[in-house]
């Protein structure tokens, strides 16, 4: 049975849209995790494409309808390619709020790059992989058009089944590669690469024949996809995807297309990139859960979670669902949480007007509960906390051969950790300035 999380979450799914799916098999489900993911633009991962020998098509990025204008004039091609900027994809086949049909548009006339311009800009693009109502373009990319001959996919991804990177491709591009995936598997090719040996010359090139690519086409083909592979490695990708990886009539393999998803444990070593994060379409209140380095998602309920573990977190929003409640959010603290932390999360939650109640549901195996018993009082007693708060501290027990986790703070007696916050919650008379707190 999908859990009711999963089918309730829409931004979730929104977020693994934007993941690559095509190896994980299609009954699997949503899969939750509490990672937040670096996301670039379509340009941002087109200029570090270019920088690494890729080949992509020059191009603007214009923030206004004059400045699409100006940079059309300025590309001086025969056709130029117009892009909205927005981290789904799809949007060749997208709407916008403002009328206009179509995120991606072809031209020859600069000025109508300009008209084009105003229709997206400031307007929300609704593709297959964008919440119903869209997201909100700011920014359009403005290239030079190249005629396409053939339209091809290729991606690099790591892959949790094969322990490693693989390439995967497609002669059938440019299209919901998905789609292909289910109608037609016979036509998506696979390589495994060996992490430590690196991409071999007889991987690229068996990979630009199945793609289809012919005579001199095919090594300048497998030329790319090493540059694609040295790249991904370089920069700790988990995804470099490129739909249509394709071939113009004048005999050149160009990515038409970028996504690149990251490895955010890698952010102390691509401090560059990770700068570049675009963090516009998130929610502002999810903007200021990351500062505190809480794994926040908005959902559209009005019972706050407050819990450890995304595990438990998802166990927790299901117990709200099946008890006729709905989550207001997905918030996890993870196990390294400080008193700070737990104060800022319920900074957060209280500011958040739909939520009308606080579920505290914390497993202390992982964290010592005395942190957050102490975050959760100061937060009380500092925030005139105004809606009913729950409160469900379960401290583990460490035998030496049970399966519970021994606690941060062996010394302590865990029970200590309840009663500490008991104590807080009489001592401070927390119960005057709330509706009520409740200790589970
Ligand atoms: P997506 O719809 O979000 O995946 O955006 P894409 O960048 O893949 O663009 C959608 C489609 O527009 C591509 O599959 C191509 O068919 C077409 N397209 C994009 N750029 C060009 C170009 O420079 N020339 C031509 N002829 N078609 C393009
Ligand atoms: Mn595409």
């Amino acid at each position: 049975m999908a859990s009711p999380v999963a089918a309730q979450a829409g931004k979730l799914l929104r977020r693994l849209a934007l993941r690559p799916r095509l190896l994980a098999p299609r009954s699997q489900g949503v899969q939750l995790t509490s990672r937040r993911w670096l996301n670039l633009q379509e340009y941002q991962s087109k200029k570090l494409m270019s920088d690494n020998g890729v080949r992509v098509q020059r191009f603007f990025v214009a923030n206004t309808a004059s400045e699409a204008l100006e940079a059309a004039k300025r590309l001086n091609a025969k056709e130029i390619v117009l892009k909205a900027q927005i981290l789904a994809g799809g949007r060749g086949k997208g709407v916008f709020n403002s009328g206009l049909k179509g995120g991606v548009h072809l031209t020859k006339d600069p000025k109508v790059v300009g008209q084009l311009a105003k229709q997206m800009i400031g307007y929300n693009l609704a593709t297959k992989q964008t919440p119903k109502e869209g997201v909100k373009v700011n920014k359009v990319m403005v290239a030079e058009a190249l005629d396409i001959s053939r339209e091809t996919y290729l991606a690099i991804l790591m892959d949790r089944s094969c322990n490693g990177p693989v390439l995967v491709g497609s002669p059938q591009g440019g299209v919901d590669i998905e789609e292909v995936a289910a109608s037609n598997p016979e036509l998506i090719f696979k390589e495994q690469i060996d992490i430590f040996e690196g991409i071999k010359d007889s991987q690229a090139q068996r990979m630009a024949e199945n793609l289809g690519f012919l005579g001199p086409l095919k090594n300048q083909a497998a030329d790319q996809i090493k540059k694609l592979y040295n790249l991904f490695l370089k920069i700790d990708a988990t995804q470099v995807e490129v739909n249509p990886f394709g071939e113009t009539p004048e005999g050149q393999v160009v990515c038409f297309d970028a996504k690149i998803n990251f490895d955010d444990n890698a952010e102390f070593r691509q401090k560059d990139i990770f700068a570049m994060d675009d963090k516009s379409e998130n929610e502002p209140i999810e903007n200021e859960a990351a500062r505190y380095d809480l794994k926040y998602i908005g959902l559209d309920g009005n019972i706050a979670c407050f819990v450890n573990g995304a595990g438990l977190a998802m166990a927790t929003c299901d117990i709200i669902f099946l008890n006729g409640g709905k989550p207001a959010n997905f918030l996890d603290l993870g196990g390294g949480v400080k008193e700070a932390q737990v104060y800022q999360a319920f900074k957060l939650l209280t500011s958040d007007p739909k939520v009308e109640a606080i579920l505290v549901n914390i497993f202390g195996g992982i964290v010592n509960c005395a942190i957050i018993a102490n975050g959760i009082t100061k937060a009380c007693r500092e925030l005139e906390l105004k809606v009913p708060l729950v409160v469900r501290l379960e401290v583990a027990l460490h035998g030496k051969h049970g399966w519970c986790m021994p606690l941060r703070q062996e010394t302590e007696n865990p029970n200590r950790n309840i009663t500490h916050l008991r104590k807080y919650v009489i001592h401070q008379n927390l119960n005057q300035c709330v509706p009520g707190i409740f200790l589970l």
